[in-house]
């Protein structure tokens, strides 16, 4: 059994190598030898999990608790305060000051503890509920950090706070699962889109070796990372991508996969988080309908207004999920659809290997009175504004496109599913400045930065930047008429008074470090210059922010 030392000794190597073939060696070193129990806890904690990737990390220990902790262990609390804001992270400062401390005070006898028996004492605090609980965790934490280096309560610290920060990613530890084992990194990464969890995977390798993860099988009850659709810009490009394919409502719901076993139901979002609790009236639904004994299901929970018959807003439906408090009330205020559209498993067979339209007829036998999601088979383009704009009318947020002989693949975003959404309202925003553009743009300014106001104190906040959406002819003139403006230039940008406004499209509002205000456009576009407008008529950064939250659903 290895000790936890030595996984924070062989972190602490990793953080400080930026190469991946360096992190990949250290680390496939150290896991090479554990016990697949062990080192599928180990895989856990290096994410920062104590559980399946999937699961809630439930320890609840708070920044409030860690500093209860630390002052116990008499930090000093300046100190420690000064050394967080300067480094950045609690972890980091925590570590100096103890070995700073440990210089002072040598101590004789300290437990050594295993990974596993760190593990353990983290899970314990799982179970810790209800009043004085914070209390006994610190308690709990404090006769296991007293016994620690500075670089195991760095890593404790890291794990407590689900902030790892040493560099290593999933996708970094399904490349040194494959070179410690000898096996290609498609099969590690396939069996991890399937089984959900990457420890799992790993123990499995040890366990069970290769030949059992080359054909490894979806299992009830862990959750399959879903296949995702890629964005198409319109009608056309999904016409010309797919040819004749299947157009499917995009409802504005969770997305949720249902695994069912006799009269067990479990469902999982999107990011695999398990929200059946959420959803009593949907698991009865499953069980009133379902004619299968094992099944797994892809569908879409869509808030429903039953008097209107139209979808509620996404911001009502995740109430159910985020109040947990009053999860009973909002079970019953919330009331609930659900939209069927896939099926991946069906009594030990697995049917991802199978084509759309295949699986689509699989589901249609055993949906008992489910609804599917309402669907058309068309490469007409008329047909197909017709739909969409019928999806949009009833709130929805448009279209999914799926080839007809695709396959289901998991954890994937790819052309085989193509979105098509409702574009987002379009802003004015201001030029505040521009670049001169590139080749035949060279002499005009063209790569735009764009700007919102803020309503309290007038100042204007850059959101984006974009040199797409107007004609050169258009170009020259906006030239002509931002060089009038010119306050300063700087290299290749000019800076201008904020005075021209223009209407732009984007695809989503971003939070972003990148900007001042903290909030950017992804693909913005000019739709049109709007010489009708002044800078007083400028979208506010207030407003953004509101469309920001409205837009922001995706959980
Ligand atoms: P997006 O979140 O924009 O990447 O779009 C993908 C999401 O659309 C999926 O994760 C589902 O939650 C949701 N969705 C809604 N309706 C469908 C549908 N008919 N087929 C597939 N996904 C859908």
């Amino acid at each position: 059994m290895k000790k936890f030392k030595e996984l924070a000794e062989v972190l602490e190597k990793v953080e400080k190598f930026t190469e991946r073939s360096v992190k990949v060696s250290f680390l496939s070193i150290f896991l090479k030898d554990l016990e697949p129990e062990e080192l599928e806890k180990t895989i856990w904690l290096i994410l920062g999990n104590i559980g399946r990737e999937w699961e809630e990390n439930k320890m609840n220990v708070s920044f409030g608790t860690l500093v209860q902790l630390f002052k116990k262990l008499n930090i000093n609390r300046k100190e420690f305060i000064d050394l967080y804001k300067k480094l950045g992270d609690p972890a980091d400062a925590l570590k100096i000051i103890l070995e700073k401390n440990k210089q002072k005070q040598q101590r004789l006898f300290k437990k050594e503890y295993t990974i596993l028996e760190v593990f353990n004492i983290l899970k314990s605090l799982e179970k810790i509920e209800g009043e004085g609980s914070r209390d006994k965790k610190v308690n709990i934490l404090y006769s296991l950090y007293i016994n620690l280096s500075p670089i195991e309560a760095k890593l404790i610290t890291r794990i407590l706070q689900g902030d790892m920060r040493y560099g290593v990613s999933e996708g970094l530890l399904e490349e040194t699962l494959s070179h410690a084992f000898s096996i290609p990194l498609e099969d590690i990464q396939r069996a991890h889109m399937l089984l959900g969890d990457l420890g799992l995977v790993a123990k499995y390798i040890k366990e069970k070796g290769y030949e059992y993860i080359k054909n490894i099988k979806i299992e009830l009850f862990n959750p399959v990372k879903p296949m995702l659709a890629e964005k198409a810009e319109n009608i056309r490009e999904v016409i010309d991508t797919l040819g004749l394919a299947a157009y499917e409502f995009k409802f504005d719901g969770i997305r949720a996969q249902i695994h069912k076993k006799g009269n067990v139901v479990r469902i999982f979002t999107r990011r695999l988080k398990e929200v059946t609790n959420s959803f009593p009236d949907i698991i009865k639904l499953i069980l009133d309908n379902i004619n299968a004994d094992e099944v797994v299901l892809e569908g879409e929970i869509v808030g429903w207004d039953y008097k209107s018959n139209k979808p509620l807003p996404f911001q009502e439906l995740v109430k159910r999920i985020k109040r947990k408090h009053e999860r009973e009330k909002y079970i019953k205020e919330i009331p609930v659809r659900l939209f069927l559209f896939d099926i991946l498993y069906l009594n030990g067979e697995m049917l991802i290997d199978k084509t759309f339209i295949e699986r689509r007829k699989i589901l249609e036998s055993i949906k008992g009175n489910i609804d599917l999601t309402p669907m058309i088979i068309s490469n007409n383009y008329e047909e197909i504004e017709r739909f969409f704009n019928e999806s949009v009318n009833m709130g929805n947020e448009g279209l999914v496109a799926k080839e007809l002989n695709s396959k289901y693949i998991p954890g994937k975003r790819g052309k085989r599913w193509l979105k098509l959404k409702k574009t987002m309202e379009p802003l004015d925003l201001v030029i505040i400045g521009a670049e001169w553009g590139h080749g035949r743009r060279k002499k005009f300014l063209s790569d735009l930065y764009l700007a919102v106001r803020d309503e309290k104190t007038g100042k204007f906040y850059m959101v984006t930047k974009t040199f797409k959406g107007l004609s050169d002819k258009e170009y020259e003139e906006l030239t002509k008429e931002l060089l009038k403006l010119k306050i300063k230039e700087e290299g290749r940008i000019v800076w201008v008074k904020p005075k021209i406004v223009v209407e732009v499209l984007y695809d989503e509002i971003q939070k972003s470090p990148k900007y001042e205000c903290g909030y950017a456009l992804r693909f913005a576009r000019v739709n049109r210059i709007r010489w009708d407008k002044s800078e007083k008529d400028v979208d506010t950064l207030q407003r953004l922010i509101e469309l920001y939250k409205k837009q922001n659903k995706n959980l």
